[in-house]
């Protein structure tokens, strides 16, 4: 019997058991998860739920009701140990072996982690999980201090969140900007800008070497030259690391950290699939493989691949795109932008809204808007079609991109 099993059930591995069945794929679907309860939305975890006084409940991706009614079984709260690939199965963490036919890795990612002496200090926290969310919600119920570790999107949204809930907020970052490897520096400079305006200290160019505290309790973050950065509540947001450990142990490819697939999101072994954060894919709009961290990336991952699963063998070229809400700043990114584009700012930055256009080789690749879901939407109908710009086109006066896309 045909029997898919998806191993994680985060925003790639949940959205692809609903488009199998969307595309009529009527053998079992299993979904093995190691977090307990239903799939849950992770963006809302480092914004709306951790700004709000009341306790956060997870929003599902999906109801109990939905996955009965679409015969899509999931086993919560149990990992995948390892995977059997000439007999066809996986070994589960509650002693089960499941049999496959085709298996797909949705296993996201997990934090990286801040190897420095003072991390066992209570207070120190990281942020992926729900449950991660709701200790947090909890600390923040208590704190007075709060520094953030990394001013990458996760550590500036619950910036804002603790600011929200009338706290003093420090986020201390090694670049000399902040979200350096995502957005262009006219970008972090307006965002930078924001933050401070609403009360929380940015310190820029720092690099953490401790926790102090009494031995149970974090009291201050440490940087150079013994600076202090008191706090009672740390966040440290330094990134994250694709979850790949079940795939080399199977001897599946992976590269630059990820687990490498083909154009189809295909792995090495032709029985076995890697979508989502995990996976090291070819994309076109980049040129070179790569891996994305995004809600978008998971689903359309998903999409794609359930055309494939299901007898129509589909390539993954979706635009990447990307949002990230930070307090009053609603940050949106079509594209994918390089280290040394050309970047025309477009708009007055003091207004609140504000874009910026990136160009490779006059080409436009990517545009970056804050608090202008027009120009973002119009940004991927443009990119997407290749209906784009040029440099002169952007800087001459009452320029508008949805006349691009009309
Ligand atoms: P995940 O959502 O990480 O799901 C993977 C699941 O697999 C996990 O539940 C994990 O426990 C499980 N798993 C791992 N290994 C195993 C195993 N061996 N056996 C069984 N189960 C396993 N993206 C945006 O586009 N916009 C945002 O605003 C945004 N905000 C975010 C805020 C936060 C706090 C976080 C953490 C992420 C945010 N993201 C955002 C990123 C986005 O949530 C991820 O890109 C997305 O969740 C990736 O989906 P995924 O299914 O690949 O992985």
């Amino acid at each position: 019997m045909e029997h898919i099993v998806i191993v994680g059930a985060g925003h790639a591995g949940t959205q692809l058991a609903e488009s199998l069945r969307h595309n009529d794929f009527t053998a079992a679907i299993t979904l093995v998860n190691a977090e307990a309860g239903l799939p849950y939305q992770r963006p809302p975890l480092s914004k709306d739920h951790l700004a709000q006084a009341a306790p956060p409940e997870p929003l599902p991706l999906k109801t109990h009701q939905f996955l009965t009614d679409h015969d899509i079984t999931l086993i919560e709260a149990t990992s995948v140990l390892d995977i059997d690939r000439t007999a066809g199965t996986v070994h589960l963490s509650n002693g089960e072996n499941l049999r496959y036919s085709e298996l797909v890795l949705a296993t996201g990612a997990r934090n990286r982690l801040l190897a420095v002496p003072g991390t066992n200090l209570s207070g120190i926290h990281y942020l992926r999980t729900a449950d991660d969310a709701s200790r947090l919600h909890d600390a923040l119920a208590t704190a007075r201090t709060v520094a953030v570790v990394g001013a990458g999107f996760i550590g500036l949204e619950f910036a804002a969140a603790a600011r929200a809930r009338g706290l003093g907020v420090t986020v201390i970052e090694h670049h000399s900007r902040p979200m350096a490897r995502a957005v262009s520096a006219d970008m972090s400079q307006v965002v930078a800008d924001t933050h401070a305006a609403d009360g929380i200290r940015l310190v820029l160019g720092e690099s953490i070497t401790a926790f102090d505290g009494d031995g149970t309790q974090v009291s201050a973050v440490l940087g150079q030259n013994s600076r202090r950065y008191p706090a009672d509540l740390v966040v440290v947001g330094i990134g994250v690391e694709p979850a790949t450990e079940v795939a080399t142990t199977a001897g599946l490819a992976t590269e630059y950290g990820g687990i490498l697939v083909d154009a189809f999101l295909r792995t090495n072994d032709e029985h076995i699939w890697a979508i989502g954060d995990c996976a090291e894919f070819p994309c076109p709009h980049a040129g070179t493989p790569t891996r994305r961290e995004s809600v978008q990336n998971a689903v359309d991952h998903a999409r794609t691949l359930a055309r494939t699963l299901t007898g129509s063998p589909t390539e993954y070229s979706s635009l990447p795109w990307f949002w990230s809400n930070q307090g009053r700043i609603k940050l949106q990114i079509a594209g994918i932008g390089n280290a040394d584009d050309l970047c025309i700012p477009h708009g007055d930055p003091h207004s609140g809204r504000f874009s910026v256009y990136r160009f490779r080789q006059d080409k436009l690749t990517c545009v970056e808007s804050l608090n202008n879901p027009a120009v973002h939407i119009a940004a991927r109908k443009a990119l997407a079609k290749g209906t784009t710009p040029t440099p002169a086109e952007v800087t001459a006066d009452g320029f508008d991109l949805k006349h691009f896309v009309a």
